[in-house]
């Protein structure tokens, strides 16, 4: 039987080298592998881990080499398939998420301008994944050049949508590992969301990102966000064989971003820092939560995508 390549991410490793099993309470009553999970496919194999459990969180969050590959080979295990074209699309979304020359706005960015693209290509019927690599190698060009931080700032701001995806966190429901004080203040900065009206939303968005930017952990540490998003890239494959609207796909990735950033806003506001510990355990919850709650629209993909780089 023909080997098939076998992905392990150094964050899998180093988790795997625990000796100590790990006792956070997503890990707490579980007997089975967990956190580990496989996307298993005909022709690869990707090792990850459930960033519900805080320890994975911390491995996949913390460490700026957390995503160097270890590769191997393993026999095939799938029969799920994955084409040309989404293989190379996932590979130069990964590339644009790691790029050295992009911030990780940029990168959002960049994936937007590769996704619109991509979408044109196959309403066309076009599914040569050449054009994807041509498309990727001139993204690169331009990032290199610094065009691309140029053309994100020139784009309008539509605060209405942010507004909007601000709105829909009051529908979270996070499993947050907190003292209770601190957890039950979060709880409520989150349920109030759902019932402000438009004009003190407005004013509440404007506030949080007030907060953002002084955010001193996520700018000193840049490889934290940047991580949680070729986490997900990774993990998910995105866009993946079933994605038919790669609107949908960034409208998901620049979602979880702001999400992300508005939770540690909100815990701002009441403590003095944001320490690791306090990022693993928001966004090891927030990871929880979305595996329920995956983001579907029911937009073109051309208005989704606007919308899209409108939350970066
Ligand atoms: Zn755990």
């Amino acid at each position: 039987m023909e080997l098939i390549e076998h992905y392990q991410p150094e964050y899998v490793i180093r988790f795997a080298e625990r000796v100590r099993p790990c006792d956070c309470p997503a890990c707490q009553n579980r007997a089975d592998d967990w956190p580990a999970t496989q996307l298993k496919l005909k022709n690869q194999q990707r090792d990850s881990l459930d960033a519900g459990c805080e320890t994975a969180a911390r491995e996949i969050l913390l460490n700026p080499q957390a995503f160097v590959l270890h590769t191997s080979t393993t026999r095939p295990d799938s029969e799920l398939g994955l084409s040309a074209w989404d293989e190379t699309l996932n590979q130069q979304c990964i590339n644009l998420a790691v790029h050295p020359a992009l911030t990780i706005e940029s990168s959002l960015y960049a994936t937007g301008v590769l996704l619109s693209k991509a979408q044109r290509y196959l309403d066309n019927d076009q599914s040569d994944p050449q054009l994807l690599l041509e498309m990727g190698e001139q993204l690169a060009d331009l990032a290199e050049r610094g065009i691309l931080d140029e053309q994100l700032q020139l784009l309008p701001p539509i605060e209405v949508n942010r507004v909007e995806a601000l709105e829909q966190m009051g529908a979270m429901r996070l499993t947050l590992n907190l003292p209770a004080m601190q957890k039950m203040s979060m709880m409520l900065k989150l349920s109030e969301l759902a019932v402000m009206q438009p004009a003190r939303l407005q004013d509440r968005l404007r506030e949080l990102e007030a907060v953002t930017a002084r955010n001193a952990l996520l700018t000193d540490q840049p490889h934290i966000l940047r991580n949680a998003l070729i986490y997900k890239l990774y993990g998910e494959c995105l866009p993946g064989p079933n994605a038919d609207n790669y609107g949908d796909v960034l409208m998901s990735l620049t979602r979880m971003m702001f999400q992300l950033k508005m939770l540690c806003a909100m815990w701002l506001e009441d403590n003095a820092q944001l320490t690791h510990d306090d990022v693993v355990a928001l966004f090891s919850a927030w990871f929880s939560w979305q595996r329920g709650n995956v983001w579907k629209g029911a937009n073109s993909a051309d208005y989704t995508l606007l919308c899209g780089l409108s939350l970066i």
